[in-house]
């Protein structure tokens, strides 16, 4: 394609909306523009990169042996009703009626709507196991939209579903999937890790999110340098730390005292001496929960040690039905319990739905606690002595520092864009929704399912985002809208011209996806527009190397030029390709899966 005619604007300046690179170079390379909030037009050149990735995304799920479907966006509410989740989705969920009062969803994911397909198809045994997918766009009324693409309300995402006969066979469902989600992003060139993860509002059981390291990454991940143990926070464990603690110690007397001005642990700290690890705060919500004819709130208290974060996924796995949780007002735990906000503690504590203390908790001894009343607390509290619990879960926040639960070594933190996730989900849906099947012993089973996504459009910025610098996109040659751009530097001079042009049809013979920058634009302009959108190649062709018959390749990841003879300029940019593009596809075949892991082409070969 000529630049002059193509459909582009670059812009120099930052938009003022964008907070992160990979959003402010979209914007300014001319990739996306923006049309409501969290919603985005994908231009020409975005458009390029987005079935880049599709496209690798296609050829890896059919390695994988998954067939591609195309379900509907419109999905009837009636589905999601039963299987609970048209209240369980919440606000994100973007609902419709139509012109009947008929109430619809737009498609988040699809679990309800392909295991109702697939209830009605699959009747015996021999018809599993099989896995579809798709690559279709995606509703989200997101709380809070940003990044561009990274947190859109509309957005591009692969989306798959495995069908087994049984745990075992899902299991490997499970890691063929894995595997082909290694070799997707590899080939796309992105640095990355599966990390352990919460199974969210899917639901299911074992899970692993795939990360796309990045500074900014709005997943907080903790990995273990030692033995490779890696997790999002949200879930993260670290349970060895319990064997020690506080050994040999015994359980001293309850005793109150007098605490003027103390309302919070670090005043508590300061006023008693007790270390903070021998201190316990208690954190009250309000939690929503779903019931048949909605929603209904409660308060629940949340006891943590002093020197803990509480982690409020845990503290919603840990409460059947709930949908989310937010901290509750001075007012609100006042008038439910009667404690006043920086003195409420375990002991005698009233007016609550419920209690859940933190693992710490239950084996720590002699904490610090509130009274329950102004200007009091309790020293030496133990839990079955002095207080109880309604349940002991692990609800602390898990950092840099704790020890890993496989190994012991020292956590490390990380941060992580999410840009894939796979999931275990068992018979949860197939029950739901009837999804059985005849097996070979005569027996009327249901079907055992695994799920998997990828944010297509959110891999492009994630990509972006590990590769740039100051003056643009670094695109990695797997997905870059085009390989190269061929700029000749003075448009008046026909014989340069002629030059370019011939160098730019030969390299399109020789399949580079190549420009040709024939603007009538200062060289200064025509660098700064290649290096803005970042192609990994730019073919210079100028009056001085012409002199000497060449021009010049520079390489923008590597910033180096190097001088070839004109005949031979577009030979070697397409070896340069090639070379490049093997060098990622020799990076998806090196992935390895985790030990102990196999796939389901291995059990049905
Ligand atoms: P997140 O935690 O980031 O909100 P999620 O866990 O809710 O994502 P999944 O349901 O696992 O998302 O969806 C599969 C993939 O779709 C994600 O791994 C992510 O790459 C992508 N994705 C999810 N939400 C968005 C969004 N709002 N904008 C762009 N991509 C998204
Ligand atoms: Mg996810």
């Amino acid at each position: 394609m000529r630049l002059s005619q193509y459909f582009f604007t670059t812009l120099r300046e930052d938009p003022a909306d964008a907070e992160i690179a990979s959003h402010r170079l979209m914007i300014r390379a001319g990739l996306i523009r923006k049309a409501a909030a969290g919603i985005y037009t994908y231009m020409p050149l975005g458009q390029r990169a987005v079935m880049k990735v599709s496209q690798i995304v296609r050829e890896e799920m059919e390695r994988a042996g998954a067939l591609e479907v195309g379900l509907p966006i419109v999905q009837p509410a009636e589905l999601w009703f039963r299987t609970g989740r048209w209240y369980a989705y919440g606000p994100e969920m973007w609902r419709l009626n139509d012109r009947h009062g008929r109430q619809y969803a737009l498609g988040p994911t699809h679990e309800e709507i392909i295991t109702d397909l697939v209830a009605g198809e699959v009747k015996s045994w021999r018809q599993l196991p099989f896995t579809l997918f798709q690559i279709q766009l995606k509703y989200r009324d997101e709380v809070r939209p940003r990044f561009g693409v990274m947190r859109a309300r509309e957005f591009l995402m692969k989306d798959a579903y495995s069908f087994d006969r049984d745990p075992e066979g899902m299991e490997a469902s499970y890691w063929t999937m894995y595997h082909a989600y290694q070799r997707i992003f590899a080939r796309v060139g992105l640095t990355f890790g599966a990390v352990e993860a919460d199974s969210g509002a899917i639901g299911g059981s074992h899970t692993h999110e795939f990360m796309a390291y990045a500074d900014y990454g709005e997943a907080s991940l903790v990995v273990c340098p030692a033995c490779g143990y890696a997790a999002n926070v949200e879930r993260a464990t670290s349970s060895p730390r319990f064997q020690s603690l506080y050994p040999g110690e015994g359980e001293a007397p309850l005793t109150r005292i007098p605490t003027p001005g103390v309302r919070t642990i670090d005043d508590l700290v300061a006023f008693s001496g007790v270390p903070k690890d021998h201190t316990a705060k208690i954190l009250f919500y309000e939690v929503t929960f779903a019931v048949p004819e909605g929603e209904r709130t409660e308060l629940v208290a949340a006891l943590v040690r002093g020197d803990a974060e509480l982690n409020e996924v845990k503290l919603l796995n840990a409460l059947p039905g709930a949908l989310r949780a937010t901290l509750a007002s001075r007012e609100a735990v006042l008038s439910a319990t009667g404690a006043p906000f920086g003195s409420a503690g375990p002991v005698g504590l009233r007016g609550v739905y419920r209690i859940l203390a933190d693992e710490e908790i239950a084996r720590g001894k002699n904490f610090a606690v509130g009274a329950n009343e102004e200007d009091w607390h309790y020293l030496n509290a133990n839990m079955g002595r002095d207080f109880t619990a309604d349940a002991v879960v692990d609800l602390r926040l898990v950092g840099a520092g704790d020890r890993c639960p496989k190994c012991g070594e020292a956590l490390q933190a990380r941060r992580g864009i999410e840009v894939g996730q796979v999931f275990q989900l068992g018979t949860l849906y197939s029950e739901k929704l009837g999804a059985y099947f005849l097996d070979q012993d005569g027996q009327q089973k249901p079907i055992w399912m695994g799920c998997y996504g990828i944010g297509v459009t959110r891999t492009v910025a994630a990509a972006i985002e590990q590769s740039h610098d100051e003056k643009g996109i670094i695109w990695p040659y797997s997905i870059a809208p085009y390989h190269a751009i061929v700029v000749p530097l003075h448009n008046e001079d026909p014989s340069l011209m002629a030059t370019a042009e011939g160098i730019y049809r030969e390299m399109g013979r020789l399949g580079v996806e190549v420009l040709l920058d024939d603007r009538d634009e200062r060289a200064g302009v025509k660098f700064s527009d290649a290096d803005l959108m970042g192609f990994p190649l730019r073919v210079t062709v100028g009056e001085r190397s012409l002199r000497e018959g060449q021009v010049e390749i520079f390489h923008r990841h590597t910033g180096q030029v190097e001088k070839v003879p004109v005949e031979k300029a577009a030979s070697h940019a397409a070896e340069i390709v090639k070379r490049e593009l093997e060098k990622l596809s020799r990076r998806a075949d090196e992935e390895v899966l985790p030990e102990g892991a196999r796939l389901a082409a291995d059990e049905r070969a």
